[in-house]
């Protein structure tokens, strides 16, 4: 299966640095391997083209009277194909429950986007041993009542939230036994015959060959370094 590099390029960009972007992705070699750019909303067409987009966020809402929000039905019309959903800076910043995550799922799956549902522990609940704990607390929010072929369409990321912006990473064996649990536990609870699980958490172009050997990894979501352009070259090129 080729792998999936997704870039959460937050708000790291102005207009100079997307149009620089959109020269390197337009010329890299994309075979044997998907590359999905989120940027945002300002700069979501700005790849038309050359790169499929997602969104950072999506609202709970459909329409109407919410200043600063932009809704799926929005998102579809100009044909963004994958919205970011649950990210941790958004649950810590924005108090985003996943009660909220779980409705932002399905607005999106009746707009035919493909959500990519970021879950993690913070550093003491890995300390305390209670990420496996945390992770299915946040799937069984994160999904609730969804269908088994609702459930097959997302892409689910694993960000340890101490891990993103700070350059530590769990080791390979973690992030493993975590892809593992992940895939495990979704595939037996929701009744789906796969699931999609990302890995991301300050993937850079250091450690990008030694997460690449990682077998349950099917890709990466990655923040700091994917607005970096020769950072986020090396880790698209590192894809075989
Ligand atoms: C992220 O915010 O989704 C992320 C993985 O960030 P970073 O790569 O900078 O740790």
């Amino acid at each position: 299966m080729s792998k999936i590099v997704i870039g959460n390029q937050k708000m790291y960009m102005n207009k100079e640095d997307v149009e620089a972007f959109s020269d390197m992705l337009k010329n890299i070699d994309k075979t044997n391997k998907e590359v999905i750019v989120c940027p945002t909303f300002p700069f979501l067409e700005y790849y038309n083209g050359i790169v499929p987009v997602g969104a950072q966020d999506v609202s709970i809402n459909d329409n109407g009277a919410y200043t600063s929000q932009v809704s799926a039905s929005q998102l579809k019309s100009l044909n963004v194909p994958y919205c970011i959903i649950g990210h941790s800076e958004r649950r810590e910043y924005n108090h985003e429950t996943d009660e909220e995550i779980n409705i932002k799922v399905k607005k999106l799956l009746e707009n035919d986007i493909t959500p990519i549902l970021c879950i993690g522990e913070k550093l003491e609940e890995r300390q305390n041993k209670l990420t496996e704990t945390v992770i299915k607390n946040e799937l069984i929010g994160d999904l609730k009542d969804l269908s088994p072929a609702s459930v097959e369409k997302i892409i689910i990321a694993y960000e340890p939230i101490w891990a993103i912006g700070t350059g530590l990473t769990p080791t390979l064996e973690e992030i493993d036994e975590s892809m593992k649990f992940i895939k495990e536990y979704v595939t037996t609870t929701y009744n789906v015959s796969k699931v999609t699980v990302l890995y991301g958490g300050s993937v850079s172009d250091k450690n990008i060959d030694e997460l690449n050997t990682v077998e349950s990894i099917d890709g990466y979501l990655i923040g700091g370094a994917s607005a970096k352009k020769d950072a986020f070259a090396y880790i698209i090129n590192s894809q075989k």
